[in-house]
């Protein structure tokens, strides 16, 4: 099945889940995390858009809690049907009922965090930045030693292997969690549970790989499904397979404010 058009979205409003992951698609990635703010425009694209489509979905690997501090998306008229589905969907907020069901955390993570700072301080890399998630835990170097993330790879991934975790890379950042669950799960639950007709998924890195998979699939199974990569310089693995190549977040605003216009 072709990929699907705006046209095919303007079509059928209401049988669309349009599903966006968060940092680097609506945020734009900063040193910092706890500051990587969604984009303003596309909050309120967004806001348009979630009173026309049948879903408005945020798939993301940060906490919802986290995702709703800095998207800013609780109680805004016109997101009112908004889920957050965070941690890769095991982690579900609805705001509907303002809700967030989130499974207990899984043993070998609390040992992992446990273990973590001496393991790291072994491997002379105390200095990274450890973020404890709940379901997973972040090793991050952004803004801290680019190239140790490199180094860190393969040991990072043994240690998961020897916990019974998997290694989810992304740009300057390498997070262990439980397996079980990824973003192409998340995004064939959230169609199925919307009954959608066609499916938008907009992600810019390798967690969301997953997910351009599902889409892929779900063609196959006749629902359409349209791709959109938030580019960058730091990760290509996306573009050849999306539909919509875009500059990054603020690229990702334009489209959806272009969108919204339909309406
Ligand atoms: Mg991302």
């Amino acid at each position: 099945m072709p990929a699907n058009t705006r046209a095919d979205v303007i079509a059928d409003p209401a049988g669309t889940l349009l599903a966006l992951d968060f940092d680097g698609t609506l945020a734009h990635i900063v040193d910092d995390p706890t500051q990587a703010y969604a984009h303003e425009r596309s909050v309120a694209a967004l806001a348009r858009l979630g009173r026309v489509l049948g879903q408005v979905a945020i798939v993301t690997g940060r906490p919802v809690r986290q995702a709703l501090e800095l998207g800013g998306f609780d109680g805004l008229d016109g997101l009112d049907r908004l889920v957050i589905w965070g941690q890769y969907g095991a982690e579900r907020w609805d705001a509907a009922t303002a809700e967030t069901v989130e499974p207990e955390r899984p043993e070998p993570v609390a040992r992992l965090a446990e273990e973590l700072p001496g393991w790291l301080a072994e491997r002379g890399a105390g200095h990274v930045r450890i973020e404890d998630k709940g379901l997973a835990i972040a090793v991050h170097t952004r803004g801290i030693d680019p190239e140790l993330i490199h180094e860190l790879a393969e040991p990072l991934s043994a240690l998961a292997g020897d916990l019974g975790l998997v290694v989810e890379p992304g740009r300057q950042v390498i997070e262990l969690r439980a397996p079980g669950i990824d973003k192409g799960d998340a995004v064939r639950a959230l169609v199925e549970r919307l009954g959608a007709r066609q499916v938008i998924f907009a992600g810019d890195d390798l967690g969301d790989l997953p997910a351009f998979t599902a889409v892929e699939e779900l063609r196959h199974d006749g629902i359409g499904g349209m791709l959109i990569c938030s580019a960058s310089a730091e990760q290509d693995a996306l573009v050849a397979r999306a539909d919509v190549v875009l500059d990054g977040p603020d690229a990702v605003a334009d489209w959806l404010e272009a969108l919204a216009d339909e309406f």
